[in-house]
């Protein structure tokens, strides 16, 4: 009996780490984009309630590249993992922080309306780029999802909007303007 207990429990020890190497990111320990992705997809299916949605912020280092390529790539982890505490700092419990892939993270804040995911998306750029340790930049896409929007068309205009805030010189917090989301949506606001 003994036996068999002792193998059920690896078995399911190893179970868990086979999970959380898949669902986990090894680095930081936040949970990764296939993560997200499952979870949506569970929760929410293909029209997704605005209220529950609330809004995205897409962060994404500033010439990450350089700073590897000055330092070293094990100064480039301690920077990621500078800024995943920074993030989790900076945030309320419900909302959820993903490390998205490389140097980008994406923060989900359930419930959020527009005004605070801007306050929240100023106070991690700026709690950055004031680290006494570090000389680095972050730039961040912010976008509030709309009612019935598929999570897809939201992920495609916070990339937009990061992409404007690199654009726009880095450094920066940048939200699309409300006529980009008629525009690709197929809406008429
Ligand atoms: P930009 O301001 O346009 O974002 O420039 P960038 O240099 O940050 O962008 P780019 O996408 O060219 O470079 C991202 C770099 O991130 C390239 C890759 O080597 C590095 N990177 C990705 N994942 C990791 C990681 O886990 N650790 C370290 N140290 N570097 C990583
Ligand atoms: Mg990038
Ligand atoms: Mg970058």
């Amino acid at each position: 009996y003994v036996v068999c207990f002792e193998d059920l429990s690896e078995r399911k020890e190893a179970a868990r780490l086979i999970k959380n190497l898949a669902y986990y990111d090894e680095l930081t320990g936040l949970p990764n984009r296939r993560f997200l992705l499952e979870q949506l997809d569970k929760s929410f299916g293909q029209t997704l309630n605005q209220e529950l949605v609330g809004a995205l912020l897409f962060i994404d280092i500033d010439h990450f590249k350089s700073i590897n390529d000055i330092h070293c790539h094990q100064k480039g982890d301690e920077v990621l993992l500078v800024i995943s505490r920074i993030l989790e700092t900076s945030v309320d419990r419900e909302d959820k922080i993903y490390r998205w892939g490389g140097e980008e993270f994406l923060l989900f804040l359930p419930h959020s309306p527009i005004a605070r995911a801007l306050m929240v998306a100023e106070a991690i750029r700026q709690a950055i780029s004031e680290y006494q340790t570090l000389s680095v930049t972050v730039s961040i896409g912010v976008a509030e999802h709309h009612d019935g929007e598929a999570i897809d068309q939201l992920f495609y205009r916070v990339d937009k909007a990061l992409y404007a805030a690199k654009n726009d010189g880095r450094n920066r917090v940048t939200r699309l303007p409300s006529e980009n989301v008629a525009a690709h949506s197929g809406r008429s606001e």
